[in-house]
């Protein structure tokens, strides 16, 4: 089949089923179609190379259904920031004891209402946060999230998240003057983390504050090294394998033969690799300037699945089925009436001279951080329908 043809010998491996559903169903565009089985591997692989830890899914990455289900029935945890995120894992097969609310941002009434369903686990990284936890969550496991550089993320989670290792050390003195369980620490070093040197300083920096609580009586159980593994877009990334190696390694060198409970919070590398967004070409344009570059307009933009390509910094890899031949420089955008919609305008891309209107767009590594990740209807454009397949 001429579909194929187009695709690198990976991707041709990797997207069968959904080339498949894609040819047989014509769904209408734009559409982010999810390979569960992908996703599924994707889940055992990272068991196998990294046991010490047990996987927490960051539910935000994806929140459709059938993969929280999926997720669950392998026997996934899962970290979740809001009250509709704990009732999507309670109906979908997860038990509240398997949650942990990672969010240092909530509501005390969403605290409560966590607690009240079964959730005992709880990140903070403030004082006033520890003590919303201790009115309406008493006695539960809370951990202090510790700030973290970041460096090397495409897509950084720094400065938001997080406090000093020092005041993490307070804090966490004080969560058991409060009642509640101090168990551990966490960070995220950086989402699309492509450093991985970044996992050791993080888990140093955790190590020392074990050592520093355990004097003062406070032994500390679990530590929590986020997510940050990466999915593949354009530029090449280390396997799995690595990452868990370097964090393994890390663990290994600042805790010794004393390696607490891990937990890992995997989002963007379980499900990234396993969507497609198939979108349409709406027009194909030049500005009369001399820039030399072809402008062309497709159906999906930033406001409805493509919020990452804010500041250019997710790049996406863009395949054009049944259209090879010679190339040319554009600027891709989004189809919506703001300026902010154009996708990449600094960074090279190049599709072919023989792109047509009407024509099919495929972008690919797109599970995560996608179809959620959307307006709900900006110029009307509502967000991406989700297949899993
Ligand atoms: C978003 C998030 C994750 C997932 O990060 P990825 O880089 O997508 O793996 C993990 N933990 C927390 C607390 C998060 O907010």
């Amino acid at each position: 089949m001429i579909w194929f043809s187009y695709c690198s010998k990976v991707l041709h491996e990797m997207n069968k089923k959904i080339a498949r559903f894609l040819a047989e169903n014509v769904p209408a565009t734009p559409c982010l179609v999810v390979d569960l089985d992908i996703i599924a591997k994707a889940y055992e692989t990272l068991r196998r190379y990294l046991p010490i830890a047990t996987v927490y899914y960051a539910v935000k990455a994806n929140p459709a259904a059938e993969i929280v289900a999926m997720l669950a029935k392998k026997g996934s945890n899962f970290d979740v920031a809001s009250p509709n995120e704990i009732a999507l894992c309670l109906d979908n097969g997860a038990t509240p004891e398997r949650l942990s609310f990672g969010n240092t941002i909530k509501k005390e009434r969403d605290i409560a209402a966590a607690y009240a369903a079964g959730v005992r686990l709880f990140a903070f990284d403030s004082e006033a946060e520890l003590e919303k936890l201790a009115r309406s969550a008493p006695g539960a496991r809370v951990f202090c999230r510790i700030l973290v550089s970041c460096e090397g993320a495409d897509w950084p989670l720094s400065r938001k998240f997080g406090c000093t290792p020092e005041l993490a050390v307070k804090l966490l003195c004080r969560a058991r003057d409060f009642g509640l369980d101090p168990y551990g620490v966490s960070f995220h070093v950086g989402s699309q983390q492509t450093d991985l040197g970044q996992w050791d300083g993080a888990v140093a920096s955790a190590a020392r504050m074990f050592s520093l609580l355990a004097e003062a009586d406070i032994n500390l159980r679990m530590v929590n090294i986020g997510g940050g593994f990466p999915a593949r877009y354009r530029s090449e990334v280390s396997p799995v394998a690595a990452y868990a190696g370097a964090v393994t390694a890390a663990l290994t060198r600042h805790f010794g033969n004393r390696i607490p409970e891990v937990i890992v919070e995997p989002g963007r590398s379980l499900v990234g690799d396993a969507g497609v967004i198939q979108s349409e070409v709406v027009l194909i344009s030049d500005k009369g300037d001399d820039s030399g570059k072809r402008w062309v307009y497709l159906d999906a933009g930033k406001f409805n699945g493509l919020a990452e390509t804010m500041d250019e910094s997710i790049k996406y890899r863009i395949e054009t089925p049944g259209r090879g031949g010679a190339t040319g420089p554009v600027v891709i955008a989004g189809p919506t009436c703001d300026s902010a919609d154009i996708l990449y305008e600094k960074t090279e891309y190049r599709l072919p001279l023989g792109l047509e209107v009407g024509d099919k767009v495929e972008i690919m590594s797109t599970g995560a951080y996608t179809s959620s990740y959307a307006s709900v209807g900006f110029n009307g454009f509502p967000p991406m329908r989700t297949y899993c397949i």
